[in-house]
């Protein structure tokens, strides 16, 4: 079986080889799951198990006596394979390896191979045993099931409406598909082993979001979620995300599946549809706004034609016109704001203003709607005077437009409050609370939306104040928050502005105080009764209680009812002049101020209403508005120095040029 010319022929390590062939076969001979056979030194092949013969198709004579490298393909022997094998196992006692090897026909098997060294009692390598092991179906499914993982893998990465990417249990990105990079923008490399938190707003990462969505799929299996996320070039879009909880076979975590889903495109289309249809109930809600205030006006006009000699009637015509020009401006003006709000065209005007300039003007404007519905007020202002660089007039709108609607959302007698604060640097914070309807929590982002109202019913107006409230302060560099315990809880609104200017020493605020908004009241007496009753009308047209005494007693009388915070006598009066009264009336109402407006304008005249306790002394024709606007102010001014409408003493109060 050695062929004659083999140089082992005489190797006596051979021979002792030989010999244990006997045993060899004893022991292997009948084998089949594994091709076992014993090899010479340099690798001739000196016996055959069945095992072999099954495995590798060769009969024992056609292969004993053949190097084993027929085994091997053409590659592998010119590279030198098998000899290097032999080598190894000479060496360190054993070589193991597994790979594709032939059959007789040609076929092939995945053979997993031991070579081990046979040593001879000199301790020589006498020859080796081959053990070979036919692992084919092993690999076979190996492969099919690492082709399978392949193929699932090719198909989750190339997915690219969804981002499909894995988590492990702490949150950390291991996986990324092409979805992810398309709807994220990120690269696998640039974005694997980052926090999946990285996709969320600032504010959700504030609340705890990324956290609470791992939680619950922790306790429940999996946790859904719609909302906006982060790109990285810092855009936003709406995610609809899945995120599954993964275990393994054992119930051990091994992380989470996360998809989300890019569904920016239906959100908007959704938010077109919804704006849309806020468009048409705000268009019927103006037609029918303007229409309320246009139709006493058509009416108006024909008594006025009928009768235009009744002063009387034209006055009080003509007020109530005023007041319903007044509505309706306030509505084109609201219109005017929203084209200029819809194509960016508010821009400011800054000057630098008193802080209390512009709160006072906002109550002033808003004073008729807390009034009207009997609210309670409270103002608090910090006590140093605070200069602001602001547009003065659109910041007074915005401050308004939260008092009216903190009067507009109370239900009557409710408490409305008025609060500036300097809290830090430049920061300035206005708030605006009621105790009225409240705004549910999910309505809170929402009410600044054009055209958005509350439920139906709830609203009183076009749905534009708060987007023009909002887009004000945020040209100012500020911006708006509401805050509300829901339904029924009140409301706050907050506007925090970075406009003071200049060194805000005290940061505290002032203790509450209420300020009186109830009406002032007005005593006209005149024994020209279109004239008292005119003058009456015109005051209750600018926001006051006016009533009219046509003589001196009438007027006393009426003084001591209303407590007038203003009375204005004519002087020659019948029953009782406007001296007498002036006098009676100063005794029953020191604080209040009265004025004498007479056709006697001689200086010995103005020292008879002087000494009669007048505060002023006004000849006819006077000018009204004047007049007006020094009550205003001084009503204000006393507001401020105290909770009273009481006249200041000694203060003067410009009038007509003729006083
Ligand atoms: P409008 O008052 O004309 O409807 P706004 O933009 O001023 O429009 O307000 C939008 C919505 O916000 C209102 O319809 C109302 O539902 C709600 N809202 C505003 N202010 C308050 C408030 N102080 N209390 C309760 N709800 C309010």
């Amino acid at each position: 079986m050695i062929p004659e010319q083999s140089s082992e022929v005489d190797d006596p390590n051979l021979q002792w080889l030989l010999q244990r062939r006997k045993h060899f076969d004893e022991l292997v001979g009948t084998v089949e799951d594994y091709a076992i056979f014993m090899m010479t030194r340099k690798g001739l092949i000196l016996d055959w198990n069945s095992g072999a013969e099954l495995l590798k198709g060769y009969k024992p004579e056609e292969i004993v006596g053949k190097v084993f490298s027929i085994f091997y393909s053409k590659e592998e022997i010119e590279a030198k394979i098998p000899e290097e094998e032999l080598d190894v196992a000479a060496t360190h006692g054993k070589f193991a390896t597994e790979g594709w090897r032939l059959r007789k026909d040609g076929s092939r098997f995945w053979a997993s191979v031991t070579i081990s060294a046979i040593k001879s009692p000199t301790g020589e390598v006498a020859g080796f045993l081959k053990i070979t092991r036919d692992l084919t179906e092993r690999q076979e499914s190996l492969e099919a099931l690492r082709q399978s993982e392949e193929r699932f893998r090719l198909l989750i990465e190339s997915v690219s409406d969804y981002a499909i990417f894995m988590l492990d249990p702490a949150g950390r990105i291991v996986s990324w598909n092409t979805g992810a990079k398309r709807i994220k923008g990120y690269e696998a490399e640039e974005i694997t082993g980052q926090h999946f938190s990285r996709f969320y707003t600032a504010e959700s990462i504030a609340d705890g979001m990324p956290e609470r969505l791992l939680r619950r799929a922790m306790e429940k299996g999996s946790s859904e979620d719609e909302g906006w996320r982060v790109k990285k070039n810092g855009d936003v879009f709406w995610a609809s995300v899945l995120i599954t909880l993964v275990t393994d076979d054992h119930g051990q975590h091994r992380g989470y599946v996360k998809i989300t889903r890019d569904l920016t495109e239906r959100k908007r289309t959704q938010q077109l549809a919804q704006a849309s249809e806020r468009k048409d109930t705000f268009l019927a809600t103006l037609a029918h706004e303007l229409r309320n205030p246009l139709a006493p006006m058509a009416p108006g006009v024909e008594v006025i034609l009928k009768a235009p000699h009744d002063t009387g009637r034209v006055v009080q015509i003509a007020s109530m016109m005023r007041r319903q020009v007044g509505q309706m401006s306030r509505l084109i003006e609201d219109l005017v704001d929203v084209s200029r709000m819809t194509t960016g065209k508010i821009t400011l005007r800054r000057t630098t203003a008193s802080l209390t300039d512009v709160l006072e003007s906002a109550m002033e404007a808003a004073r008729p709607f807390i009034e009207s519905k009997g609210h309670r007020f409270t103002l608090r202002l910090p006590p140093d005077l605070v200069e602001i660089d602001v547009d003065q007039p659109r910041l007074t709108q915005a401050v308004t437009n939260l008092l009216i609607n903190a009067a507009k959302y109370t239900p009557a007698r409710g408490q409305v409050e008025l609060i500036a604060t300097c809290t830090s640097g430049r920061i300035l914070e206005i708030t605006v609370r009621d105790n009225g309807i409240g705004i549910r929590a999910d309505r809170l982002e929402s009410i600044f939306d054009m055209f958005n109202q509350g439920d139906a019913g709830a609203s009183e107006g076009l749905g534009i104040g708060l987007t023009l409230v909002r887009t004000i302060v945020e040209l100012h560099g500020g911006n708006i928050v509401a805050r509300s315990a829901g339904e029924g809880a009140g409301s706050e609104f907050t506007l925090y502005l970075p406009v003071v200017v200049g060194s805000v020493h005290g940061v505290a605020t002032e203790p509450v105080r209420p300020l009186p908004l109830q009406r002032c009241r007005v005593l006209i007496a005149d024994d020209s009764k279109t004239s008292a009753d005119t003058l009456a009308l015109f005051f209750e047209a600018e926001g006051f209680e006016a009533a009219a005494a046509y003589d001196g007693q009438q007027a006393v009388e009426i003084a001591s009812r209303l407590k007038p915070d203003l009375v204005c006598l004519d002087i020659g009066m019948p029953v009782m002049d406007g001296i007498e009264a002036g006098i009676e009336i100063r005794k029953l109402l020191p604080g209040a101020l009265i004025v004498a407006i007479t056709g006697w304008g001689k200086e010995e005249d103005r020292k008879k209403t002087r000494e009669a306790g007048f505060d002023l002394h006004l000849v006819k024709p006077v000018e009204i508005g004047k007049l007006v606007d020094a009550v205003r102010q001084r009503a204000l001014a006393s507001t401020r120095a105290q909770p009273s409408l009481d006249p200041v003493a000694g203060e003067k109060i410009p009038a007509g040029p003729d006083t």
